[in-house]
């Protein structure tokens, strides 16, 4: 976290600006980014992002980035978690989007076969109840024929 190392003049700048995130890929000078190594006694062999432009003019305190290679990498891994956690989160989101669905589609389906059972019970109780009733007229008809037969009989 420290900013005393020779080239972390830009540093203080670069982090209170707060959009560098993550690994930078150019500089907001549109100059392309060089990673080195720190040769401060505060922070030796520590490697570091710096503006190439800066790095070719040997500028110090500037607005050129300027970033520490392990913080760099530590805020990748922080926005991969946040992205992970967001990813499940929607993951869940969709898994019970999905449950209600089905629940919604099976509730319908039973609901369609409870209609459909109930129809073809009534389909069959009409039939059930015009085949009796033709039946009995028919069992009525032969009664008075026989009635008839007897009666030229007798
Ligand atoms: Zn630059």
């Amino acid at each position: 976290m420290s900013n005393a190392s020779g080239a972390s003049s830009g540093s203080s700048i670069g982090r209170s600006r707060g959009r560098f995130y993550g690994v930078p890929k150019t500089c907001p000078c549109g100059e392309q980014i060089m990673e080195l190594i720190s040769k401060s006694n505060n922070n030796p062999y520590r490697r570091y992002y710096r503006c190439g432009y800066a790095v070719a003019r040997k500028l110090a305190n500037d607005n050129h980035m300027f970033k520490w290679v392990d913080e760099a990498h530590l805020e990748e891994i922080e926005a991969l978690k946040t992205k992970n956690v967001r990813l499940e989160e929607k993951l869940e989101a969709i898994a019970a989007e999905r449950t209600e669905f089905e629940r919604i589609v099976f509730e319908n389906v039973q609901m369609k076969l409870e209609k459909e059972i109930f129809e073809r019970v009534e389909e069959t109780l009409i039939e059930a109840s015009s085949t009796s009733k033709k039946m009995m007229i028919g069992v009525i008809a032969l009664c008075m024929v026989m009635v008839g037969f007897s009666k030229q009989l007798g």
